[in-house]
């Protein structure tokens, strides 16, 4: 299996504007200039994929995918430019079947849905899974005017709306599928997808209120021997005391369960709209900081440590489960 990351940014699509892209081509200009790279590719080569382009401004939507067995989670903005790639392939003359697991209906996990071109063709098949019993009217609500022209009635594709129990798995094309329970409001199921003994877990969005086993206990099973896990990391570790109750998490939070959970590679994403490229640099570090502190606590107590493999996601990421 397979993770693509559409889009990482939470709460609200936060493209990039032009004065700090400005500040940033020159800044790589600057770079390029000083440095010994005897070409622009070799530069741009030596550079991590988002010292160039950043972490990406559109928000929550995942595609989890093995061949031709796909589920999409989410239809944040980022669901339009994935909606672009369908239409590539048989979404374009109505013979595509795309299934969609909705985590919550906060804007930003819902913002794109009126933007995805395969629900305008006749022929699709969209089968929205959550479980909410309100799924179907939730989405019915977004296709309303004043707040869009075209009325769900009016859509010419074959949607349909499945509601899932929690903790109990359903086979969704060829993928093994169990929704837990998140911290947030209104409330927010998380995912684990399985197939083939290998299992990823996406966690978004999350406080994380519940870290140990007893508090996390029906919803443990989201995260143990995962082999890789979508996280919220949206608040630095000052914001995420002043933000109690808002919804989010730390890094850190999502390294602790990691590491007691054995999962091998944790993403952080949910980027908060108001993180510049530097703040989710200056993120990046105090994780660091906070995992060394923790490996260096475990080993000074004859604890056993799990290596986890972690970092910040962007938008465009293909991630191996
Ligand atoms: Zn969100
Ligand atoms: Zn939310």
């Amino acid at each position: 299996m397979k993770v693509k990351l559409w889009g990482v940014r939470g709460s609200l699509p936060r493209p990039e504007s032009p004065d700090k892209l400005n500040a940033r081509i020159l800044q790589i200009l600057e770079d390029f200039h000083s440095s010994k790279a005897k070409s622009v590719k070799d530069f741009a080569d030596s550079l991590l994929p988002n010292q160039l382009g950043g972490y990406g401004g559109n928000t929550s939507c995942m595609e989890v995918f093995d061949g031709d067995q796909s589920i999409i989670i989410d239809c944040g903005s980022g669901i339009k430019d994935l909606g672009m790639q369908l239409m590539a392939g048989p979404a374009a003359k109505g013979n595509a079947k795309i299934d969609i697991l909705i985590t919550h209906f906060h804007w930003d996990h819902v913002i794109g849905l009126p933007f995805f071109i395969p629900i305008f063709i006749p022929g699709n098949e969209i089968t929205f899974y959550g479980v909410q019993e309100d799924l179907g009217q939730c989405i019915k609500e977004m296709f309303k005017k004043p707040f869009f022209p075209v009325d769900f009635a009016w859509l010419p594709s074959k949607i349909r709306f499945e509601i899932l129990e929690p903790r109990k798995t359903v086979k969704i094309d060829g993928l093994d599928v169990t929704p837990y329970q998140l911290d947030h409001p209104d409330p927010c199921w998380g995912y684990r997808i399985e197939k083939n003994g290998r299992a990823y877990a996406h966690c978004v969005d999350t406080e994380a209120t519940r870290v140990t086993e007893q508090e996390l206990g029906k919803d443990l099973g989201l995260y143990k021997d995962t082999n890789l896990m979508v996280f919220d990391g949206q608040y630095t570790l000052v914001e995420v005391i002043e933000k109690v109750n808002w919804g989010h998490a730390v890094a850190g939070l999502g390294l602790d369960i990691a590491m007691r959970e054995k999962i091998d590679h944790v993403v952080f994403v949910h980027h908060d709209p108001y993180a510049t490229h530097e703040k989710i640099q200056a993120a990046i570090q105090q994780t660091q900081d906070y995992y060394q502190l923790r490996v260096s606590e475990c080993k000074s107590i004859g604890l056993e440590v799990h290596d986890v493999t972690w970092e910040f996601g962007f938008e465009g990421m293909v991630l191996d489960v």
